[in-house]
């Protein structure tokens, strides 16, 4: 209710462009002072440790500047239609939309989605994961006390399949904005087109990061541990299976569990933890029965494999790496924790086929000197994101979404404004001629 009639107001629907811009980039500068409260918010309702969450955070105020400059700088097309008629097309926000997020990015992934969403003019209705609904709410404070006006974001907190079913159910939605699960895509997706709603979703993921003969064997083993473990590996493009090429296979596995073995591991308000838990009893008793499935299918554990029982008050598992066949549930299905899987590969095709062998379709990261190698794999990988010679890295200009059962429709970039806005043709006749089609006359009259 209060979405819609702060949309109808047209009180941020109607506002002047550079007026909306501005507020834009007063809420960016806001947060820019605020970094530190909303990381230890973060790090306290996630677990994840502080060190990574004070650097995610310096990102944020970028999505809110970023979508401020495009809406100054959108440029509306006028088409070459047939006659005396100029065709322009203008885009128009498309409402209230509802944006339902996970618990592992909260800010970020909220970040992502408000920034376009308003910056078009919709009103929103988000609703955080039940894990981790507090900085959020704090965050929308700091919106309206930067100029937004009260009624454009709206929090509601509350469980999935209640809190959430019932947004999704809300025929004045005009579109559904999702990021979680690739189950829970498919029971929203449902909702969304009962009530011929839009939806943009962001799943799950397997990705692989594929690492040939050719690298600098230290930096890639840096660069690839970071690409699985960062987050506890809880991120839906956790680089979490390992391709390597069969002539450094042995001596970059070694070093690359030697690496994982001195992940130090502990309170996430710690400065010096480079890993914390995972975010719940729930989570952590699935990654350890997948790990237990992955060892009876014949799972090689290079190392972890357990639960960690420390005096700390989380859910703990140790880094873990496992050597296995691609037949197998762990190489297939998403752990989201700490688990990397490792593969070999003897040449392109095979690696571009190992890769490809998942219903995912997220991320995939290329290690590779050789520029032509890269680009080729580059061009076979079936994903929506792909890095040459690093993993994770994001932009709000970078597109950002999935093929396969990773998601439809894409997060950031000009890509992000177009599905929050709806193009509305309009097509005006300047023709000296009158016709009538009715008339007696047997002229050649021609309406087209
Ligand atoms: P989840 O699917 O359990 O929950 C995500 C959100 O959906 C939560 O807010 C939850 O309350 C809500 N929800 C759950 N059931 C619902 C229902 N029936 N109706 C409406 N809403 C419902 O996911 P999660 O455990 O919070 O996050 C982990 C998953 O998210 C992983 O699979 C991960 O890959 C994915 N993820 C994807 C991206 C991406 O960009 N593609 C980013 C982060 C996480």
């Amino acid at each position: 209710g209060v979405a819609q009639n702060t949309y109808n107001t047209g009180i941020w629907s109607k506002m002047d462009i550079q007026e909306r811009s501005h507020i834009m980039n007063n809420i960016a500068y806001t947060l820019k002072n605020h970094l530190n409260i909303f990381a230890f918010k973060e790090s306290v309702q996630t677990g994840r440790p502080i060190k990574e969450m004070e650097a995610q955070m310096t990102r944020l105020p970028e999505w809110f500047e970023y979508y401020a400059s495009l809406i100054r700088s959108k440029v509306d097309t006028c088409l070459p239609f047939k006659g005396d008629f100029v065709n322009y097309v203008k885009r128009e926000p498309l409402g209230v939309v509802a944006q339902i997020t996970p618990w592992n990015h909260p800010l970020l992934i909220s970040i992502k989605k408000l920034a376009p969403a308003i910056a078009a003019g919709n009103s929103v209705v988000i609703k955080p994961s039940e894990l981790a609904p507090c900085s959020i709410l704090e965050f929308v404070k700091l919106c309206e006390s930067s100029g937004l006006p009260k009624g454009v974001i709206n929090v509601i907190t509350g469980y999935g399949p209640t809190t959430g079913k019932y947004l999704c159910n809300d025929s004045r939605i005009s579109k559904i904005d999702f990021t979680g699960g690739t189950d829970t895509g498919r029971i929203i997706g449902e909702m969304a087109g009962r009530n011929i709603t839009g939806m943009i979703s962001e799943l799950g993921g397997k990705s692989p990061m594929i690492v040939f003969d050719d690298v600098d064997i230290a930096d890639v083993v840096n660069g690839t541990v970071f690409g699985s473990f960062i987050a506890s590996g809880q991120t839906c493009i956790a680089g979490s299976r390992l391709l390597i090429q069969k002539g450094i296979y042995d001596k970059f596995v070694d070093k690359f569990v030697e690496k994982v073995k001195n992940i130090k591991v502990g309170d996430p308000l710690d400065n010096n933890t480079q890993m914390g838990p995972v975010i719940s009893e729930q989570q952590l008793n699935k990654i350890d029965q997948m790990v237990k499935n992955a060892k009876k299918e014949g799972a090689k554990v290079l190392c972890g494999g357990n639960i960690i029982n420390n005096q700390l008050n989380g859910y703990y598992y140790e880094p873990t790496v496992l050597e296995v066949e691609p037949h197998m549930e762990i190489f297939q299905e998403e752990v989201f924790g700490p688990v990397v899987v490792v593969h070999k590969f003897t040449d392109e095709k095979n690696a571009i086929e190992l890769a490809n062998n998942s219903e995912y379709g997220l991320g995939a990261s290329i290690w590779t000197n050789n520029i032509k190698i890269g680009h080729r794999i580059a061009d076979n990988i079936d994903a929506g994101i792909i890095w040459i010679n690093d993993h994770h890295k994001n932009d709000p200009c970078s597109p950002w979404g999935g093929f396969k059962n990773s998601g439809i429709g894409r997060e950031n970039g000009i890509e992000a404004f177009h599905e929050y806005t709806q193009t509305k043709s309009i097509i005006v006749n300047y023709s000296s001629n009158t016709t009538d089609w009715f008339s007696n006359s047997n002229s050649n009259v021609r309406y087209s």
